[in-house]
């Protein structure tokens, strides 16, 4: 039945256009004090407002009583490998103990140590395995999510990834977008030679994703375009191939140095470049000139001991921010975007209005679905949280604390 979000301390409505948002409008909240939110039936939002002007048709809703509270779109994680089996727990040990990230990738541990379990495990326990995560981070607020695959690294794997990152969404109603990531890392079987590894590059382009396309189980592609995984090239082919089957691209893109990665995304016009450690100013042009929006994954920071991309330089360049989680078995496991959001703040230099802006409408931009999701507005999808606060900057003033009270999916409360 319809419903009214009712008497909000403040709305934040994110309202505008659909595309990425940059420089002063990522800090236009479109705030509304006193206001209301009307969902119809369908689960769709109907009207948004000053209470005072509530239209007569919602007079009989049931009512959602937010006063003292603030309403803000459910949040949006666009870059997640939250689809994996087992755990790295024991790397979490070797890396505070003092070791490197890529010395431990270098000696088998790291991304490949997941793809032997990924590999290993049956579809039925990877599903469960990872619906136990998908449903603490929707707890946390996220409402929708990009799912990676990249634990395969071969077609039966791969497939089995983005098989159950689809049931997530079809059995488990998650709101899930998907990216094959079989350009995650060189598997065992090919590091033998030169020429396995480009027979490697041949069956992703040739064999994987053709067949993962023809099945509708990915949405977008992604390479780990850097540093010990794929060079500029290479990624070139991976991104190429996936764009001819009609896929969307995102880019793992100059996290370990200034590896070519953001040019690239920029060349080929990508939805996202992620990531972004390392960039220069001829960097950050290309990307606000190609439209393609920088995702920041400050958590995978704040794990891995590495400095933070510049945020705020990327945003006075005039290039459209996203934060996301990164969540994933090794660099980063943080289920909480909420948080992610306070380190975007205290590591990316963003300012809180930013943050929330990087974390909704404009995730939601790059995954494509910002005429859905993001931004409380008439005919978008009523998914929204209902905050233990007034004031949203508490997010970041008061990181980590349960202040997401209420979230809702499709206008039905979900936790
Ligand atoms: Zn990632």
């Amino acid at each position: 039945m319809a419903r009214v979000f009712a008497r909000a301390d403040a709305v934040l409505t994110l309202a505008g256009p659909d595309g990425p948002r940059a420089g002063a409008a990522m800090s236009e909240l479109g705030i509304v004090e006193g206001g209301s939110v009307a969902v119809d039936d369908g689960g769709a939002i109907a009207w948004v407002g000053a209470h005072a002007a509530l239209p007569s048709a919602f007079a009989e809703a049931e009512v959602v009583d937010c006063r003292g509270r603030a309403l803000m779109p459910g949040l949006v994680d666009s870059h997640t490998h939250l689809v994996w089996a087992g755990d790295r727990k024991d790397e979490l040990e070797l890396r505070l103990g003092g070791a490197d990230y890529e010395a431990i990738f270098a000696r088998g541990g790291g991304i490949l140590s997941s793809v032997r379990k990924t590999r290993a495990i049956d579809e039925d326990e990877l599903f469960e395995q990872s619906h136990v995560r998908i449903r603490r981070m929707r707890r946390c607020g996220t409402t929708t999510f990009e799912i990676k695959s990249g634990y395969g690294l071969e077609l039966e794997a791969e497939r089995k990834q983005l098989r159950v990152a689809r049931r997530l969404a079809r059995q488990a109603g998650y709101r899930v977008r998907t990216t094959c990531l079989a350009a995650h890392a060189v598997p065992a079987e090919a590091r033998g030679s030169a020429a396995d590894r480009a027979a490697f590059i041949d069956r992703i382009c040739e064999q994987i994703l053709p067949a993962l396309v023809r099945e509708q189980l990915a949405d977008f592609a992604d390479v780990f375009c850097d540093r010990g995984a794929f060079d500029v090239e290479e990624s070139r082919r991976v991104l190429q191939a996936a764009r001819a089957l009609g896929l969307g691209l995102r880019v793992h893109a100059n996290e370990l140095g200034p590896t070519g990665g953001a040019a690239l995304a920029a060349e080929l016009g990508a939805s996202s470049a992620d990531h972004l450690l390392y960039l220069d100013d001829d960097d950050r042009r290309r990307l606000r000139e190609a439209g393609v929006v920088a995702t920041l994954l400050p958590g995978t920071s704040a794990v891995l001991g590495k400095p933070y991309a510049d945020g705020r330089a990327l945003i006075e360049a005039g290039v459209p921010v996203a934060v996301a989680t990164d969540c994933n078995p090794g660099s980063c496991a943080f289920e909480n975007l909420a948080m992610v959001l306070a380190l975007a703040c205290y590591g990316n230099r963003l300012l809180p209005a930013q943050a929330v802006c990087a974390a909704t409408h404009n995730a939601a931009a790059s995954l494509g679905l910002a005429d859905q999701v993001g931004s409380l507005q008439p005919g978008r999808r009523a998914d929204l949280l209902v905050l233990a606060t007034a004031d949203v900057r508490d997010l970041v003033y008061h990181a980590g604390s349960p202040l997401v009270e209420q979230v809702w999916q499709d206008g039905v409360r979900v936790a």
